[in-house]
């Protein structure tokens, strides 16, 4: 009883111990193994008492010695050694087994009962090379062992043949251990199985998780790429190509960088998550609503052929732009949109088409929309040959100034030049600035080729000062190149290099990009004007500028478009126009110069309308250095040959 209570604890305190569940319960197998042979061994010491002690004391001690080899083997278990453990134990069952069932008279001996426990252990727990080895010996030394019944080879006392209540007991002890190895191994077996199940249930939910997260993008739960393209292939296929189409729309968002920069990327998830939300609302149902990554989000529909993708447009631009809160403080994002439409196009092509329209938003005014049209692409296109071509530009010098004469028209003086860019080596289609500088502007190569442009021609200024020609040089400036805010001193760097006296330096700023005040841009202009250098807006007209802006920026002179000139031959409406600016200007202290002077019939008209200065074809074209100042040596301050007006 107490050698059971032992046993208990033991067992107990091998659960709790370290090892792996399949040695306890083999030490657990071990353990009952022994509690098997003491009990055999009880049963044959009353066997010899009641008996005779002679007979039965060599199964004694053949028995007794087990006792501590499996006592022994245990321990090897707790110390790691399984296999040594496992091996001793079949060797040792493979010799006392068979002597066993010999000695109890063959076939009939209750050992018998323990065999295929054995077997059933040593499949689970041997090697398979160590289970084939000890089931074929122990298979044959039984066979042997029984056929000695048979024909008495080597006959066993007829008196260890039990009976009566020793082989009761013998079987029972027998019937009790095989039982007990087989429920034992049977349970890891069972425990086993179900850990077998579980793990396949989990591989199988796995796998379709995999699945889901292959088809949505994990932030906003939206298709991802791959199923929209998926999704979009199926619509095709059920599109009815006489009535219906699929309209596709393109959506960045603007300026998110600044958000991630300003914030941190928890805020920037959150705006994706809210937009990814809000095109939802927006789109009817049937929409397939994308994330393709990062800001840019995509949504298609099969529609009627009289569809108006416009409204669709408008509606998810003014969705997003709703205000909300980020971090406790309001927000409002911004989107640029391309829309691309047709029953024929593939996924593929359609976003492509969709992604060229939402550039050319993103270029323009952003927070808008663009329908993608073949002229686009070829621009696109165009771009791309552009951006290829002048990636190592300024290295290889494939740019040239030229310089284009500006003409006081009351005294037919040349006053100034206006410096403009040329692309004169490897070029393609003979691109003029009109074409290249935008694209340019769409990289950081503006800033090099913009530093360029004002160095070369204030070194030609300098130059031609030098020679004793006083002129004005105006450059161009693009909008890009002012959002850098060391240009000013960049401007202030060269003018002391090249020694050209800033107060004849003119920057020509477009109309276009004043429209939006830009705190970075009103800095650089602001040290421009202290260094002297004079600000002049370039195709006037043409946007919409604030008068109020102008004159806090002390804007020198207005360059009206020369669109307006080209509408001179219909005098009636555009002269009123002209008439109003040049008064405007004078009032606020603002010189006039008008752009594409080609005729004397423009060159009366514009002096008559007021205009200052007068630039265009008349004079000269834009011309290289060299020759230009030919041409002012030869002709001195009036060098064109111009008569002058009365
Ligand atoms: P812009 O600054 O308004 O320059 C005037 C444009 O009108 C020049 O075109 C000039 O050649 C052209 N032009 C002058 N007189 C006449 C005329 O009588 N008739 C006609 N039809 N055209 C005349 P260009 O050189 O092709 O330059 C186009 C535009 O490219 C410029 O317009 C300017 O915005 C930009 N650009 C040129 N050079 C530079 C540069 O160095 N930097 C930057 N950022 N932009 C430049
Ligand atoms: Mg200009
Ligand atoms: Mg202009």
């Amino acid at each position: 009883m107490h050698k059971i209570k032992q046993l208990y604890k033991a067992k107990k305190r091998l659960i709790s111990s370290d090892l792996p569940t399949s040695d306890r319960r083999l030490v657990l197998v071990f353990r009952f193994v022994q509690v098997t042979i003491l009990l055999n061994l009880i049963n044959i010491l009353y066997l010899s008492i009641s008996q005779s002690v002679d007979d039965y004391l060599p199964l004694f001690v053949l028995l007794l010695f087990p006792l501590f080899i499996v006592e022994y083997i245990n321990r090897l278990v707790k110390c790691g050694q399984r296999r040594k453990s496992i091996n001793i134990f079949l060797g040792l069952a493979l010799v006392i087994l068979p002597f066993v069932v010999w000695f109890e008279g063959g076939l009939l001996s209750p050992t018998i009962i323990m065999i295929p426990a054995f077997v059933m252990f040593a499949a689970l727990y041997a090697t398979f090379r160590d289970f084939v080895v000890t089931v074929t010996i122990l298979t044959i030394a039984v066979f042997i062992v029984c056929l000695n019944g048979i024909y008495g080879w080597l006959p066993s006392n007829p008196a260890h043949q039990l009976s009566g209540f020793p082989r009761l007991i013998a079987t029972f002890i027998a019937t009790v251990t095989s039982v007990y190895v087989t429920w034992a191994i049977g349970t890891d077996l069972h425990v086993a199985l179900k850990e077998v199940d579980t793990e396949h249930e989990q591989v199988k939910k796995s796998q379709s998780r995999v699945e889901a997260l292959s088809q949505f993008d994990l932030l906003t739960g939206l298709h991802n790429r791959k199923s929209s393209k998926d999704i979009f292939n199926k619509m095709f296929l059920e599109l009815d190509k006489t009535r219906q189409r699929m309209v596709f729309f393109f959506i960045d968002l603007d300026s998110f960088k600044s958000i991630n920069d300003l914030f941190d990327h928890s805020a920037g998830d959150e705006v994706i998550i809210t937009i990814a939300d809000r095109i939802q609302l927006a789109v009817p149902e049937g929409t397939i609503v994308g994330r393709m990554g990062g800001d840019e989000f995509t949504a298609f529909l099969v529609v009627d052929k009289d569809f108006d993708e416009d409204k669709l447009a408008k509606k998810i631009l003014k969705y997003i732009s709703k205000k909300h809160h980020l971090f406790g403080s309001p927000a409002a994002v911004t989107a640029s949109i391309g829309v691309a439409s047709s029953n024929e196009d593939s996924f593929d092509l359609l976003l492509k088409k969709a992604d060229m329209a939402m550039y050319l938003t993103k270029n323009k005014e952003k927070n808008g929309y663009h329908h993608y049209t073949a002229e686009l692409e070829k621009k696109h296109m165009k771009n791309t040959i552009i951006q290829d071509q002048l990636k190592d530009s300024l290295k290889q010098e494939l740019f040239e100034l030229h310089y284009q004469p500006k003409i006081d028209i009351h005294t037919n003086e040349t006053i100034g030049v206006e410096a403009l860019i040329r692309w004169v080596k490897n070029n393609p289609n003979n691109y003029g600035p009109g074409e290249f500088m935008p694209v340019m502007e769409s990289t950081k190569l503006v800033h090099d080729i913009g530093d360029w442009v004002i160095k070369e021609a204030c070194k030609t200024g300098k130059h031609w000062h030098d020679l004793g020609h006083p002129l004005t040089m105006a450059v161009n400036v693009s909008s890009k190149q002012l959002t850098n805010d060391a240009f000013a001193e960049q401007v202030k760097a060269i003018l002391e290099v090249t020694k050209f006296p800033p107060e004849y330096l003119q920057i020509e700023l477009t109309e276009q990009f004043l429209i939006n005040e830009n705190e970075i841009v009103n800095k650089q202009l602001e040290s421009l004007k202290r260094l002297g250098v004079s600000l002049a807006i370039d195709d006037f007209g043409t946007g919409y500028s604030n008068i109020g802006y102008l004159t806090r920026l002390n804007v020198d002179a207005l360059k009206i478009d020369q669109s307006f000139v080209r509408q001179l031959s219909d005098p009636d409406g555009i002269c009123s126009v002209i008439r109003a600016i040049t008064k405007t200007a004078k009032v606020m202290g603002m010189k006039v110069v008008m752009e594409g002077i080609e005729t004397p019939y423009e060159l009366e008209q514009v002096a008559e309308l007021g205009c200052d200065i007068g630039q265009g074809y008349l004079w000269s074209k834009p011309k290289p250095a060299s020759q230009l100042l030919e041409q002012l040596s030869s002709f001195g301050k009036t060098p064109f040959d111009m008569p002058q007006l009365s």
